[in-house]
């Protein structure tokens, strides 16, 4: 399957409503081109990667934090800054520039690491609050204020975007995002479950959408042409190819056109298990998406394909790894 928004998956036709086969390579649609991209768009900045720090990713700063407090007791450290020298969140963000990378120079690195935690941590606080609470539900949200939703969405998803003056999203719109029955990706707003998918991904998932968010990490972006993404041939959900690798999703099995011959490499999609090939697809997007690559973008694109056959054992696969490896050092 083509990489995401080649199929205008997002805001435009959905695969499902073709007429068409959804295979790609039986009914090959034109690729979108790079200005079909979402540049310049205040969407732009709600992608998943301009979030909030999730959960997870502080209880890891913390458990580091934990090892460092073993080596470098906290007290002693915190201890050793006089008050006076200190500086908070609100100072960095109210004061002179050279002020506080003055002071900053003088404060020693696990106080300069507190502070970032410090600024996570209050955004945290906030979205547990609001995710435990049971009176924000569609029925009570309808008298909310239209700010009032704006940032309980915002705190909900982590995403600035609905702040922004420029998305201007129907009050419906805004709650039905907040109860998760709409995708939160400014750029999709699909209705949830997309396809009306009853997938355990699609269901598990508080806010998961088939269409435009990765299957293992739940995130979403704006890339487009790219081997970045891996969709599943026969379910037609979205992968990360470093999510996929990362969980040991791509691995040899037999020809998925033939069920026989030698093993070759194969991508085993987590919300359907089935598997789908991967030859075919990464030589279509090199031959659709290639001509709109830069220098700097082919040796990107390079990099996944040699990764994902780096443990190639048929003929066909291993001689893409060694041409990748090729390419790469010219
Ligand atoms: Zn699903
Ligand atoms: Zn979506
Ligand atoms: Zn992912
Ligand atoms: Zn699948």
């Amino acid at each position: 399957m083509l990489p995401p928004r080649q199929q205008s998956r997002v805001g435009g036709l959905q695969t499902s409503l073709s007429l068409v086969s959804s295979d790609p390579r039986l009914s090959p649609e034109e690729p979108r081109s790079n200005s079909d991209n979402l540049h310049e768009s205040p969407t732009e900045s709600a992608s998943s990667r301009e979030t909030w720090p999730t959960g997870d990713a502080i209880a890891v700063k913390k458990m580091e934090n934990g090892k460092a407090e073993i080596d470098i007791p906290e007290q002693s450290v915190i201890r050793r800054v006089s008050s006076a020298d200190k500086i908070s969140l609100q100072d960095i963000a109210r004061e002179k520039v050279d002020i506080i990378c003055e002071k900053m120079h003088h404060l020693p690195e696990e106080f300069l690491e507190e502070l970032k935690m410090d600024l996570e941590e209050e955004f945290f606080i906030l979205q547990k609050l609001v995710q435990s609470r049971s009176d924000l539900t569609a029925k009570t949200l309808i008298r909310a204020h239209r700010v009032q939703l704006e940032i309980l969405v915002a705190i909900n998803t982590g995403i600035q975007g609905f702040l922004h003056p420029s998305i201007s999203l129907s009050q419906t719109s805004l709650i039905e995002i907040f109860v998760y029955k709409r995708c939160r990706n400014i750029a999709c707003q699909n209705q949830l479950p997309a396809d009306d998918c009853t997938c355990e991904t699609c269901t598990n998932n508080n806010g998961f959408c088939n269409l435009c968010m990765c299957v293992i990490c739940s995130k979403f972006d704006f890339e487009v042409n790219t081997c970045r993404w891996i969709g599943c041939d026969l379910c037609s959900h979205w992968t990360h190819t470093d999510c996929a690798i990362r969980e040991q999703l791509i691995c040899t099995g037999p020809s998925v056109k033939s069920g026989v011959g030698p093993s070759e490499m194969v991508f085993r999609c987590q919300a359907c298990s089935r598997t789908s090939e991967l030859l075919g697809w990464v030589k279509d997007v090199f031959q659709h998406c290639a001509p709109s690559w830069d220098g700097e973008a082919l040796v990107r694109e390079l990099d996944f394909v040699s990764r994902i056959f780096h443990g190639s054992k048929d003929t066909r696969g291993r001689k893409l790894f060694w041409k990748c490896d090729d390419l790469k050092g010219n």
